[in-house]
Parts: C-alpha cells; sequence; structure tokens
C-alpha cells in the first residue's frame, strides 16, 4: 500500500487526534455505531479512492475498470454466500439511500407502501413526513401493542387488509425484539405485497447466525453495514431474489447514483470475508450475551424496558415514569465518558427533542472486549443513575467504573481478529 510521509495538515490531524482520544476515553452504547477492524478499514481510501468505475462489473462507462470489476465481483458473491440470498448490490452509499433507490424503482408516485411507525421503532427512511420517502408515496403503519410493546401481528394483518399495499417493510431502528419473518411473508402473500426486510440493526446478529435470517421469506433486504455487521460507516447492501436483481441494479444505477466508491467497496468486500468467520459467529454470539447481561442489570434497579427486555444487540429504555426524559439521562450519561442516544418510545408523550425514551446496545461494547460480568454490573450503574433520577453520585460511580474498565482498552479488541 501507498504510504504517506508528507506534510500534514495540523488542523485536521489535532482533531483526529482528540477524536481518538474521545473514542478510547468514552464507552461507547450507541445501537448505531460499532468499530471496524484494522483490516477492514485499511481499504477505505486505498488508490481504488480516484477509480470512477461507472456502471457494473463488464458494463462499464469509462475504461480501466479490469480490476474494479474483479473486485466488485468479489463484493458480490461474498455478500451473497454470508447472507444466503440470490442476488446482492454492493453500490449503495449507505441503506437510507438504498431504501429510497429501490422505492423509486420499484413504485410509482402515490402508491401505498406499509411500515413500522416511527414512534414503535421503524425508521425515517420508511415514510417519515420529513423524508422523500414520506412525500413520494402514500403510507399506513403497524406498530407495538400497547399491552406488551411488541409487535402486533393482527394489526399488522388487519392494516394490510385494509390498506392493499404494495410493500410491506419491516425491520427498524429502536425495536429491541425480533421479528416473525415467516408470519410477516404470510401476510404479505396474503395481500399481494413485495416483503421488504430492513436489516439495518441485525445484520450482523443474521450473518453470525444467532437470530433467524429473513431469506427465503424476503423478496428484498436491505442493510446498513456499520452497525452489527461491524463495517466502518457508510455503505449500503441490497440482497434479494434473482427475479428482482435487474431492477435492483438499475435502482441503485442509474436510478440514484452516480458511480460507485470503489475504495469502500474494496473495505466492505473484507468485512464480507470477516462476518463469515468463526470468529464473528462468536462475536455475534457475545453481543446477544451481553445485550442479556445489561437487560438483568437494568432489570434489577426497576428500569422499564420497552417490550420487557430485548432478543437483540438493542434495549431500549422507557422513562416515562422515572422523572426524566431521554435528554437529560443522555446528558447525564455522557458526563459519566458514556455514548448513547435519547429516543421516542411507543406512545410518547415528550416531544422528540426530549424524548421519553433512551436507545443503548452491546455491539460495539463487545467489539472493545466487554464481557457478561462487565456489562451485568453496567447495566445496574446505568439503572441508578435512571433510579435517581440522575443524581450526581451515581453518575460518579459510573464515571468510575468507565475509567478502570477501560484504561488501555482498545477500541477493537485483539481478540475479534479473525
Ligand atoms: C440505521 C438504519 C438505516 C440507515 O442506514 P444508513 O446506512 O445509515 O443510511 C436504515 N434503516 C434502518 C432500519 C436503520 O436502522
Amino acid at each position: 500500500m501507498e504510504e504517506y510521509d508528507g506534510p500534514i495538515d495540523v488542523e485536521v490531524a489535532r482533531l483526529v487526534d482528540m477524536e481518538e482520544s474521545r473514542q478510547s476515553s468514552q464507552l461507547n452504547l450507541v445501537a448505531s455505531e460499532n468499530y471496524s477492524s484494522p483490516a477492514v478499514r485499511r481499504y477505505e481510501g486505498c488508490i481504488f479512492a480516484d477509480k470512477n468505475a461507472e456502471g457494473y462489473p463488464g458494463e462499464r462507462y469509462v475504461s480501466g475498470c479490469g480490476y474494479a470489476d474483479q473486485l466488485e465481483e468479489l463484493a458480490v458473491e461474498r455478500a451473497k454466500s454470508a447472507f444466503g440470498c440470490e442476488h446482492a448490490n454492493v453500490q449503495s452509499m449507505s441503506a437510507t439511500i438504498a431504501n429510497f433507490a429501490i422505492m423509486n424503482e420499484l413504485f410509482k408516485t402515490g402508491d401505498k407502501l406499509m411500515a413500522m411507525r416511527l414512534q414503535d421503532g421503524g425508521h425515517l427512511s420508511h415514510g417519515a413526513p420529513f423524508h422523500a420517502s414520506g412525500r413520494r408515496f402514500r403510507w399506513c403503519f403497524y406498530g407495538v401493542s400497547r399491552a406488551n410493546e411488541q409487535l402486533d401481528y393482527d394489526n399488522v394483518r388487519s392494516v394490510a387488509l385494509e390498506n392493499r399495499p404494495a410493500a410491506i417493510i419491516c425491520g427498524g431502528s429502536a425495536y429491541p425484539r425480533l421479528l416473525d419473518y415467516e408470519k410477516m411473508h404470510e401476510i404479505a402473500r396474503e395481500v399481494g405485497a413485495l416483503l421488504w426486510v430492513d436489516l439495518a440493526h441485525t445484520a450482523g446478529l443474521v450473518v453470525g447466525r444467532v437470530v433467524p435470517s429473513p431469506f427465503p421469506y424476503a423478496d428484498i433486504a436491505t442493510t446498513s453495514t456499520h452497525k452489527t455487521l461491524r463495517g466502518p460507516r457508510g455503505g449500503g447492501l441490497v440482497l434479494c431474489k434473482e427475479i428482482l436483481a435487474k431492477r435492483i441494479d438499475r435502482a441503485i444505477f442509474p436510478g440514484l447514483q452516480s458511480a460507485p466508491k470503489m475504495d469502500m467497496i474494496a473495505s466492505r468486500a473484507v468485512l464480507l470475508s470477516e462476518v463469515q468467520t468463526e470468529c464473528f459467529q462468536e462475536y455475534a454470539k457475545e453481543v446477544l450475551r451481553n445485550a442479556k447481561a445489561l437487560e438483568r442489570g437494568l432489570l434489577d434497579e426497576g428500569v422499564h424496558l420497552v417490550s420487557g427486555g430485548t432478543s437483540s444487540h438493542l434495549l431500549l429504555l422507557n422513562l416515562s415514569k422515572s422523572n426524566t426524559s431521554g435528554l437529560d439521562v443522555e446528558q447525564a450519561l455522557l458526563e459519566a465518558d458514556v455514548v448513547s442516544n435519547k429516543n421516542p418510545v411507543p406512545f410518547d408523550t415528550l416531544p422528540p427533542s426530549k424524548s421519553g425514551g433512551l436507545r443503548i446496545g452491546s455491539a460495539a461494547l463487545t467489539t472493545r472486549g466487554f464481557e457478561e460480568e462487565q456489562c451485568f454490573e453496567l447495566g445496574v450503574l446505568v439503572g441508578l443513575v435512571v433510579a435517581s433520577g440522575c443524581a450526581p453520585s451515581k453518575v460518579a460511580d459510573l464515571k468510575s467504573f468507565v475509567r478502570d474498565n477501560t484504561k488501555g482498552l482498545p477500541l477493537f479488541n485483539p481478540r475479534w481478529m479473525a
């Protein structure tokens, strides 16, 4: 690889250094973040960054794409084998963009689509009124039941029957439970809708074989690469049945994007090999184990968890009965060097800027090497902060735990080097 030893931009370098020490000294509980391996990140910004390989392998709009073709074919093959699907597209710049590109290609303006309500854990690219998807199509939403805050499949079915959507999208960004893809598939078939699974959060758990795969039920699955899949930010994958392959490829290019970012594809090819190792399966298991340990710690302190707990890497704390808001707790945790995010909860009465909930996850923590015992203790300490209404003494206890448990700990634990 090309080495660089010329002058450095001191302003940018300073910020990079500061960010590095921030990441090292803080504990990352953001459910949508992770740390990618040095092997994967090494190829972000490699020589392929300058190659304009507009088009697809074998049909590019510029010459000199021989190696780019081989690289993209390799990434596609690895994606298909990792997810066990018939076709893969690796060109999308993000899952959000992939989602809109697909809607744009497969459906007409005003078509009716169906997804999980944002407040119940859905995603903005699934028809939020302030997102392009929400403006372009008509939407109907399903959600969780008040009784147990879990997805109500009777509600899914009745909304589907009433609206006859062209597609049913499932998968969200703040739903702690797994989805029953078989049941969703049955409902989709009953109303003649495509079943589209947005795997952004759980892709790594699927590939790591610790939760069920959406295939063969899903017609299409989309995912980001930087959550449980443990890649760098950016980069979306589209996985689909062969019958949709041509339309999906056309949706991404030329439907919405121009040339792909080939250095990103190089890095994702490495990632897609890494996630097929036994070491990654161990990692995925540990992510679930650690989420359960956090759950136990929080429940011990009486914290209300949406849906009663978690079946994935993600937990959503419902603070509505605890006299605090998501914003308050997010800020208190940050004082203790714990990074998280406020998040709406089902039936929230607070505006999103405050939010009645806090979302956390175990993926980044696990990459760092945290184990079950530590996660339990962390859950207890976070629980005490919540239960005390963010009392300074509880925040201080959490802060000293973070200091003791992150000192000298690399971001990507060597234990996970495949
Ligand atoms: C995070 C997320 C996305 C967005 O992924 P990006 O790659 O960041 O655009 C899309 N859908 C769901 C359900 C998500 O959770």
